[in-house]
């Protein structure tokens, strides 16, 4: 039963106003066409195609017989915690105290978390679009408003300060920048986001600034974050996981820097609510980030590969336009032309490009940006080759407008 069918049936209004996620909506479909004996070509979920390093598995391995099978505090294990302080000193130069970092239960509870910690009903929260669905319900589910500032194709898809102000109201609390985008690829430039911390502090809002793909940036120049700090001071949040860099999604460890109220009051949360993120993992986690760095690198390397050959692939096709990529797996073309009567929206193009060619991609409508689809480039590229050329023959069965 989903949470919208279930209205009525003594649930939350929290919980029946959830939208459920069109990437879970598009993976669901295609995961029940395989299990019918189709070959599907699924490019619709974000996570690598690797398996997580060995070393990384070893330490969780040596952590569960050496016991450390118990609680851990709620803010982390402390070497955890400052693995990652180490981390963001190393490769990004900003500093926070290991006081200053919270683990979580993914990027996405860290999200969550700094949500409840920093909303209150009524507040509102910029999201700039097109977006990733969870910031808008995280914000949601912390009684905020999602105030979302369009960012356009036409300019990158890049968010400014300018876009920001726009749309900044007295109750802005929060502006979520999340850099490389999903599902765009954009990464703000670094003048724009030491304007944006001017205006977190003349504005009184805290910048949730997500680098989910941060390490999977292609070569743009990478915002200098301890700049951003010394001028927005306790309003600059950082949220960040081990799932993308490490290949780690199903490990479920992800973080949250800032301030030590809000790492704290995100403790307080978690110690009434999952306890306390997996204590072996967390021992594995700290290996991930003090171990040698090459292998992010080198897959970073093969993403860029994949994306200089996928970005041509697509742009080469009538009436596709698409923006470059600067960082992580996604691509997101305009399919707007492909539009018709007939398919009169991405959400039915996708529909049909899964029924007809067995290509999982996920319609824009979800980002907030009908027109568009983003299609993860996170898989072999022979996988890619194929697709492309499915999506080539479903596309030419279609009246270009
Ligand atoms: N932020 C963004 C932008 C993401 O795309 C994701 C994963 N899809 C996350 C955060 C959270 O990832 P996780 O919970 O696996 O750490």
């Amino acid at each position: 039963m989903s949470p919208r069918s279930a209205a009525g049936a003594g649930l939350s209004r929290r919980v029946t106003a959830l939208e459920v996620s069109p990437t879970v909506a598009m993976s669901q479909r295609a995961g029940a066409l395989k299990a019918a004996g189709r070959r599907i070509l699924d490019f619709s979920v974000g996570e690598p195609d690797q398996g997580t390093p060995a070393p990384i598995v070893e330490a969780a391995v040596a952590a569960l017989h050496a016991g450390r099978t118990r609680y851990a505090p709620a803010a982390g294990l402390p070497e955890l915690r400052a693995s990652v302080a180490r981390r963001y000193a190393a490769t990004d130069h900003v500093s926070f105290a290991p006081e200053e970092v919270g683990i979580t239960v993914g990027g996405k509870q860290a999200l969550y978390l700094a949500c409840q910690a920093l909303l209150d009903p009524g507040d509102d929260a910029v999201v700039p679009s097109p977006y990733w669905p969870t910031f808008a319900e995280a914000v949601r589910l912390a009684g905020g408003r999602p105030v979302f500032a369009e960012a356009r194709e036409k300019d990158g898809f890049r968010v400014t300060a300018r876009l920001v102000s726009r749309v900044l109201t007295r109750k802005t609390r929060a502006v979520i920048v999340n850099s490389p985008s999903n599902p765009t690829g954009a990464m703000i430039e670094p003048r724009e986001l030491l304007a944006l911390a001017r205006l977190a502090r003349r504005r009184r809002f805290t910048i949730l600034y997500d680098d989910t793909y941060g390490r999977l940036a292609f070569g743009a120049a990478n915002p200098r974050l301890q700049a951003v700090r010394d001028i927005a001071g306790d309003r600059f949040i950082v949220i960040g996981t081990a799932s993308k860099t490490y290949c780690m999604t199903g490990w479920r460890i992800g973080w949250v820097l800032g301030p030590k109220t809000v790492v704290d009051a995100c403790a307080a949360l978690v110690s009434h609510s999952t306890q306390c993120p997996t204590t072996f993992v967390q021992v594995a986690a700290a290996q991930a980030l003090d171990g040698p760095q090459d292998g992010v690198l080198t897959m970073a390397a093969e993403y860029r590969r994949r994306r200089d050959w996928i970005h041509p692939a697509l742009t080469a096709m009538p009436g596709i336009t698409c923006v470059l990529p600067e960082g992580g797996f996604y691509v997101f073309p305009n399919l707007g032309r492909y539009l018709s009567p007939e398919v009169p929206t991405t959400l039915a193009l996708c529909a049909r490009l899964l029924e007809k060619e067995g290509v999982a991609l996920v319609p824009g409508e979800g980002f907030g940006a009908p027109g568009y689809a983003r299609l993860s480039f996170a898989r072999p590229i022979e996988e890619l080759r194929e697709g492309v050329d499915r999506l080539a023959t479903f596309l030419g069965g279609l009246v270009l407008g």
